[in-house]
């Protein structure tokens, strides 16, 4: 297999499907030459190269004649010489397979010496041109190739440049003469000699050759493997490194560069999306340093360059029948792009452009359904600030990324991790970000910065990560050191509140009221063709109305579980089941229980109404009794007094009840066989409430499950008594309901015995929190304490808790064959949390569960996921 791949002249040896070996975007520049898009010719060594590397620290004896070879092409291609005259000059650029925005390092200008810049100033006529592409050369390779900073991490080369526009009494730095550039580029190669202990190397070969190791090497740094592990990446892919001739944006004012989307990123609106600026190298639009202007703006400026763009662009979409992300240079008369791939997007964006591409033919409603990320759309779901208030807004800045949130200011990407891991709420405020500010960014519920475009930084990431954000807000003074920042003479401090609505830029001074957001339009289309396409019902877990009417909104179909003891911490409740607990007999307990009755049965008196038609799985009581007591000396006091109870009692009451692991004690089924009374009240409150609903012409379904069920008998014992109550019940009623009793897999030997309980239980509910707790002999309440090392360190693949484990899987795997075998129709459901994970989703689509149960924000989000289950394996998104 050859490792070096070649484009240029109508012909590339590579092929978009071949990203694997080419990198993302080695593989489209392969293709757009293919299909005739103006790129400058180049080549990509392959991702395999880079692997054998890494491992080897060195390369194959063969690669520098492939090497040579490609780049002779290069340079009949161009007419230029690489280290002649006229002057071929190189970018270097990293292409993983997946898109790592800034991730990776970059080189441009490469080639450049003191005669070949000579050279270059001398053929374009432009002594500043060549000087300035000079200094930024030895620059950037200073600090890719050596890896250059000052003692306190300062940047020597722009301090250097500081130094010199102080000394010229100049502002930018195109107030720089030819000769101040000239003499800057000495400068560079000066720092680099004191630096890295070598001379920067004058011979283009060898600057060529340090790049590409350079390159390889950075798919190793820190903060590419932080980036890796938070988007799932796995290590082993390597990237490519793309050789490509430079074509110059910066070479006056008839000349552009920037990057454009073929729709709004933001919101999916048809058109030209995007920024440019003239006279500049592309890195000056995505570094945020200059303002850039808006693509429209290019039409004036520059129009054969524009059409050339808008002509790229459509071909481009129609190609990859997707939204692309496109980079482009405008060279005096020629124009070029450097670069296509499928555009990022916030969640909004995703849902109208899949919609609206079924529209136009280009690609169909499965094809639709795949392309939105079910975990994205919860954006969606996300609050707003309130239309009708008038808040205080402090500045505005770009709308980069919807969504809006609150949080307290902090400064820096590292104040940023620590406060939100004692769970504060922060938003992150940069002059502009770079990928060191990765980790921050990820801790903070928005990002605001003064300076940078939509393509910034900032923005790119933040949409990628579904996190709202306000870019550019250039108002904003921002003084690091002191932790404040001003705009016209208002400061805010670290730790003050601001609210952030990426959706129209505003920065709001203080706590806004957020409010829920409207989900019809192509949100609900797509969400309509989801719903034809899955197999697997949606289900919600919900214990009060509010959360079952909320539920049904985001297109729940019917309660997978209901916590009843959720309803007895409300209002004064709390004292009731407190009474409960203490009394000392089977009457006591029946007197405080018939307080509580009539409070449950309200509570599913809504909760039915609210789901009308659809089935209500209510948990008998679950958790162990202490749960509802207090804890220390100070609460039991007052208790003892308001139940009048002797205090010494009340103490000796809650010492009993303390459980060495209360996960794994006297919880479950085991109350409801101890204290009989709880069923009994509880199943009484259930169906009084059915009896009750359908009186009102409600259709009811509701469902009784038992909780941590290990034996069969244990159901058995519960089942019976749930069945003698409802049969009270209806006898009072005079009314029938038709009602199923189940129960919850949640424990391993529940799973593996499934087939005798399958002889009792009308329908299975995994509770697969509870289950994987047991199935690792970890409490989820003490996993915090180690378990995000073994995730950190790839010791666990997930965290066990949120996307289910292979292990737990194969339980539920057991649980479900047995169950079936006994009783083949037997409905089957999950109900821990794994119930909204996408991934997980899937395994319970492909092991034949008929329904998920989850959060109701999950709802959609699952059932995205399970359509995208039923289409198969999802195929791997364009990168
Ligand atoms: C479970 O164990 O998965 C479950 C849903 O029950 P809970 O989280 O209430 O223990
Ligand atoms: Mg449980």
């Amino acid at each position: 297999m050859p490792n070096v791949y070649f484009f240029g002249d109508g012909h590339a040896d590579g092929r978009a499907d071949m990203k694997d070996v080419l990198g993302g975007k080695g593989a489209n520049l392969a293709e757009m030459t293919n299909v005739g898009i103006p790129v400058p010719p180049g080549f990509t060594l392959s991702t395999t190269l880079c692997i054998r590397y890494l491992a080897d620290g060195r390369f194959p004896d063969d690669l520098r004649s492939e090497v040579q070879a490609a780049l002779r092409r290069v340079e009949q291609s161009t007419g230029k010489r690489f280290g002649g005259d006229p002057p071929l000059l190189l970018s270097v650029r990293s292409g993983a397979k997946m898109s790592m925005p800034g991730m990776m390092d970059t080189i441009l200008n490469l080639g450049l010496n003191d005669a070949t810049a000579e050279a270059l100033a001398r053929r374009s006529g432009n002594q500043r041109f060549a000087y300035d592409s000079y200094r930024r050369l030895v620059q950037m390779y200073g600090d890719v190739v050596f890896g250059i900073e000052g003692p306190d991490g300062q940047d020597l080369f722009e301090d250097a440049l500081a130094r010199l526009k102080a000394q010229r009494q100049v502002g930018r730095d195109i107030d720089l003469s030819a000769e101040d550039l000239r003499r800057l580029a000495a400068r560079f190669k000066e720092i680099v000699r004191q630096e890295a202990g070598c001379p920067f190397p004058d011979d283009p070969w060898q600057q060529l050759w340090g790049a590409i190791e350079a390159v390889f090497k950075s798919w190793q740094t820190k903060r590419a493997v932080d980036y890796r592990r938070v988007h799932r990446i796995p290590d082993d892919l390597g990237t490519a490194v793309n050789v490509m001739a430079m074509v110059f944006g910066n070479l006056g004012e008839h000349c552009a560069t920037g990057v454009a989307f073929t729709r709004n990123p933001s919101t999916g609106e048809p058109g030209l999306f995007g920024e440019f600026l003239t006279n500049a190298q592309g890195e000056d639009v995505v570094a945020g340093i200059r303002d850039p202007e808006p693509v429209a703006l290019l039409q004036q400026r520059l129009p054969r360059a524009y059409a050339e763009l808008q002509r790229a662009g459509a071909t481009l979409e129609r190609h990859f029948r997707d939204m692309q992300d496109l980079e482009f240079t405008v060279e005096g008369d020629h124009f070029y792009l450097l670069q296509t791939r499928t555009g990022k997007r916030t969640a909004q964006a995703a849902v109208r452009i899949a919609v609206e591409m079924v529209g136009e033919g280009l690609i169909d409603r499965r094809e639709a359904v795949r392309r939105v990320e079910p975990d994205q759309i919860s954006q969606l779901l996300h609050p707003m600030v309130d239309p009708a208030a008038t808040p205080e807004v402090l500045t505005t800045g770009l709308p980069a990324s919807p969504g809006a949130a609150v949080g307290q200011v902090v400064f820096d990407a590292d104040a940023a991790v620590e406060r939100a891991a004692h769970g504060d709420q922060v938003i992150l405020v940069r002059r502009e970000t770079s990928a060191d500010d990765f980790h921050g960014m990820v801790a903070a519920q928005a990002i605001l910065t003064a300076r940078g475009g939509m393509t910034s930084h900032a923005a790119v990431v933040a949409r990628g990560m579904g996190k709202c954000c306000v870019a550019g807000a250039k108002e904003l003074e921002i003084d690091e050191a002191a932790q404040v920042l001003q705009v016209n003479g208002r400061s805010v401090g670290a730790g003050d509140w601001l609210t952030i609505d990426g959706s129209t830029g505003r920065v709001i001074v203080g706590r806004a009221r957020l409010v829920e957001p409207q989900l019809g339009g192509e949100f609900g289309t797509l969400m309509a063709w989801a719903d034809e396409l899955r197999r697997l019902r949606v289900r919600a877990n919900a214990d009060l109305p509010a959360d079952a009417r909320r539920a049904r909104a985001f297109g729940a179909e019917g309660i997978g579980l209901c916590r009843t003891e959720h309803m007895f911490f409300e209002g004064d409740r709390i004292q009731a089941v407190r009474e409960m607990i203490v009394a000392r007999d089977h009457e006591g307990r029946q007197r405080a229980l018939a307080k509580i009755e009539p409070m449950q049965r309200e509570d599913f008196i809504g909760i039915f109404r609210e789901m009308n038609g659809f089935p209500v799985t209510i948990r008998l009581l679950d958790p162990p009794l202490h749960e509802f007591l207090p804890r220390g000396h100070d609460e039991i006091a007052p208790l003892a007094a308001s139940l009048g109870v002797p205090l010494e009692q009340l103490h000796h009451i809650v010492e009993a009840l303390a459980e060495t692991n209360p996960m794994l004690g006297h919880r479950g089924c085991r109350l409801g066989i101890t204290y009989p009374e709880i069923t009994e009240m509880q199943v009484r409150a259930i169906f009084e409430a059915a009896c009750a609903v359908a009186a009102e012409g409600g259709d009811v379904h509701p469902e009784v499950m038992v909780p941590l069920v290990a034996h069969v008998e244990e159901l058995r014992h519960q089942l019976n008594l749930v069945r003698a109550t409802a049969e009270q019940v209806f006898a009072e009623c005079g009314r029938r309901i038709e009602y199923l009793v189940g129960t919850m897999i949640e424990l391993p030997r529940a799973a593996v015995v499934a087939d005798e309980i399958a002889t009792v239980a009308e329908f299975f509910s995994f509770g697969t929190n509870d289950l994987t707790q047991t199935t690792f002999g970890l409490s989820r309440d003490d996993a915090g304490r180690f378990l995000p090392f073994y995730v950190e360190h790839g010791i666990l693949p997930d965290d066990p808790f949120q996307t289910l484990d292979a292990g737990v899987e194969k339980l539920v795997e057991l649980g479900v064959r047995l169950g079936r075998q006994q009783k083949p129709a037997l409905k089957i459901g999950i109900c821990g949390e794994h119930g909204g994970d996408p991934r997980s989703i899937r395994f319970c689509h492909q092991v034949g569960l008929n329904y998920v149960s989850c959060s109701p924000f999950r709802v959609p989000v699952a059932r995205l996921a399970a359509a995208q289950a039923a289409l198969g394996d999802r195929a791997e998104r364009d990168v």
